[in-house]
């Protein structure tokens, strides 16, 4: 079973959770008792979820295009 790290933001703790996927992004409840907690970033090995920002395409209108330098004219 996976472990999800949770932060307490009401006693500034960090905990841990063991708990399936499926209720990864359920609510956790403080050791404390607090339910104002935030998700961390897993520190179980999840592929791919740290490189997943892709480069933006370039182009877009204007720039670089043939008719700039005049040879379509
Ligand atoms: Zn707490």
């Amino acid at each position: 079973m996976p472990r999800y790290d949770y932060r307490c933001r009401a006693c500034d703790v960090t905990f841990e959770v063991n708990r399936p996927m499926a209720a990864a992004n359920d609510p956790a409840t403080c050791p404390a008792g607090h339910a104002d907690t935030t998700k961390l970033l897993s520190t179980v090995a999840v592929t791919g979820a740290a490189s997943a920002s892709a480069p933006r395409p370039a182009g877009g209108g204007g720039g670089g295009g043939c008719c700039g330098g005049g040879c379509c004219g």
